[in-house]
């Protein structure tokens, strides 16, 4: 049986119609909201706002940055494109300058003119200077960056201070030469392609080989500090040279110099009372030690060494490698015809003294330069005696020494020998001169003992007997 109530009119058909009616009236009505009754509003809102001359917006400059490409490896290059515009349609802008920060593990390729970057210590600040910019104006700045590779190794040089001038040596590379440089009737430093100057303040000379400003290489190696794992030292004389100094006490403040390989090329000499302790805070030292002979050979070639204290400051350094196994060292002299007859005698220390810390057996250089001090400028009737005096080395290693060291060593020294026989020089012209190599010798020798008030007669002997009998 059905109920009473009154079923429902409306049936389906009716109310799509109703609905489609509403949406086709849907954009009249939004119409009207928009047109009429937003402004409507808009204007009664604004009649009862206070304005003032801070909602008058000035024109000003509007920059969309994009980036093209990823820096994910690196080396990778990456292109940024700065696009901006005059807001104002009506008004210039006068001396627009742009800034932006960039991270400071990129570096910036190619700068417009108008254009610079700026290191910071945490970031780098790129920076155009765009200049006065017209209404609706608009302009694009592209630039290419890469993500740095990290240095990680210094291989540095600040300047040639040094407190030596060994006779092998020059003011290129020596500071303290350059008196006797001059002394010697030099009026200019002119063996590299590029010729120095030499400048007279007071009693002082200098030269610009020396004096150049070495802050922005300090300041590069101190930002890249926390990627650097090897340092390695020369001068010069990098125990006198005081920015190292600063750059190491720089790596124990910032808590990198455990993480820092150090080497150095030291002639030991003078070394700085707290350096013993700077050294223990690396990861690791690694010394060279330039000494070129014992006692008087020593003090002749390294003037103005001083044996006792050349040797005391090897068995210092001997003792901190034994506290610190991070520190170790060799000696490594170089060989010329004034040290040529005593490295045996050398060698033989070497091995007594058991510098068990040290490399078993010393480094060596030879030296090719200049020429007229080679070995090969020993004089010709005494070359038999180098022969005779390393077979006699030879002979020692084999009665004292355990068989891989006494190869070693032979080895090594054998090849000393072979350099000294391979050509006799005496008689040969000196590159660019007009006097042999002979000359030279005798000449530059004479000139530096005269100088530095020294005598190879009494430092060194039987040199000074064998080139009585150059040819
Ligand atoms: S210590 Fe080195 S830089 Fe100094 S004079 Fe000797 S060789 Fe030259």
């Amino acid at each position: 049986m059905e109920s009473g109530k009154p079923k429902n009119s409306e049936g389906i058909l009716a109310r799509r119609e109703k609905k489609l009616a509403f949406l086709l009236l849907s954009p009249t009505f939004l119409l009207v909201v928009g047109i009429v009754l937003f402004p409507l509003f808009a204007n009664f809102w604004i009649s009862f706002k206070p304005i003032s001359l801070a909602d008058l917006r000035p024109p000003t400059i509007l920059i969309k940055e994009r980036i093209k490409g990823k820096l994910e490896q690196p080396g990778e290059i990456i292109r940024i494109e700065y696009r901006y515009r005059n807001s104002s349609m009506k008004y210039p802008l006068a001396d627009v300058v742009f800034e932006d920060k960039l991270p400071k593990s990129v570096e910036v390729l190619d700068i417009s003119q108008n254009c610079s970057v700026e290191e910071l210590s945490d970031a780098k600040i790129f920076k155009c200077v765009l200049g006065n910019i017209a209404p609706k104006g608009r302009g694009k700045i592209t630039l290419n960056v890469f993500a740095e590779v990290p240095l990680k190794y210094f291989d540095i040089r600040l300047g040639n201070k040094c407190n030596q001038k060994c006779r092998m040596c020059g003011p290129g590379d020596s500071s303290l030469w350059l008196d006797d440089w001059v002394k010697m009737g030099n009026t200019k430093i002119d063996f590299y392609d590029d010729k120095y100057e030499i400048k007279q303040t007071g009693n002082r000379f200098s030269s610009m080989i020396g004096d150049w400003n070495k802050e922005p290489f300090v300041e590069q190696l101190l930002n890249n500090m926390h990627n650097i794992d090897r340092i390695y030292m020369t001068g010069g004389e990098p125990t006198v040279i005081k920015e190292y100094w600063a750059i190491l006490q720089y790596a124990i403040d910032n808590d990198y110099a455990k993480n820092i390989n150090l080497e150095y090329n030291s002639n030991m000499f003078v070394i700085p009372t707290n350096a013993w302790d700077i050294w223990s805070k690396f990861k690791r030292v690694r010394m060279t030690m330039s000494i070129d002979g014992l006692q008087d050979v020593q003090d002749y070639i390294r003037f103005p060494s001083k044996w006792p204290v050349i040797d005391a400051n090897i068995r210092r350094f001997y003792e901190l490698t034994k506290q610190h196994p991070n520190i170790s060292a060799t000696i490594a002299p170089t060989i010329t015809i004034y040290n040529v007859m005593q490295m045996p005698d050398m060698v033989k220390w070497y091995t007594n003294n058991k510098f068990e810390t040290f490399d078993p057996v010393m480094a060596l250089h030879i030296c090719h330069g200049p020429r007229f001090l080679t070995v090969q400028n020993y004089p010709k009737a005494h070359k038999h005696k180098i022969v005779d005096k390393y077979n006699e080395l030879f002979n020692w290693c084999n009665d004292n020494l355990e068989q891989g060291l006494a190869e070693h060593i032979i080895k090594k020294y054998q090849g000393v020998v072979d350099f000294a026989l391979e050509k006799d020089i005496e008689t040969e012209v000196t590159n660019g001169k007009e006097w042999t190599n002979k000359h030279s010798f005798l000449q530059h020798t004479e000139k530096l003992d005269s100088i530095r008030n020294q005598s190879l007669a009494t430092s060194i002997p039987d040199l000074y007997e064998a080139v009585q009998d150059y040819e």
